[in-house]
């Protein structure tokens, strides 16, 4: 320890000073990063979920039937998607059928 001048000791302690400053500064940036792409999340639009259920019969000359989600209405037989409220908005206006007892799909109109 001898050999070290307090001029080493302190030209030392600022190298190691220098390095605790990059640090941070790169932690800064991360931290800035972070809140850039929270904030682009934040902003985008959201999916509109899939609230209803279209059954798609082979024959196109024959109605398509809507349902919440939910129901328990099955057609196996038929062609079946899941849709936004607006996707079922847009069939129902072409002609789609949504008189449903179990769930009640006229009532919920799209
Ligand atoms: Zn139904």
């Amino acid at each position: 320890m001898s050999d070290l001048s307090r001029l080493d000791l302190l030209r030392f302690l600022e190298r190691v000073q220098k390095q605790d400053l990059a640090r941070t500064r790169r932690w800064i940036q991360e931290e800035q990063q972070r809140a850039r792409a929270e904030a682009q999340r934040a902003a985008a639009p959201k999916a509109e979920p899939k609230t209803w259920r279209a059954y798609v019969p082979a024959d196109a000359r024959q109605t398509v039937e809507l349902h919440r989600v939910e129901c328990r209405i099955e057609h196996p037989e038929l062609d079946t998607r899941e849709i936004t409220a607006t996707e079922a908005r847009k069939l129902r206006e072409m002609g789609a059928e949504m008189s449903c007892q179990q769930c009640q799909a006229s009532e919920a109109a799209p």
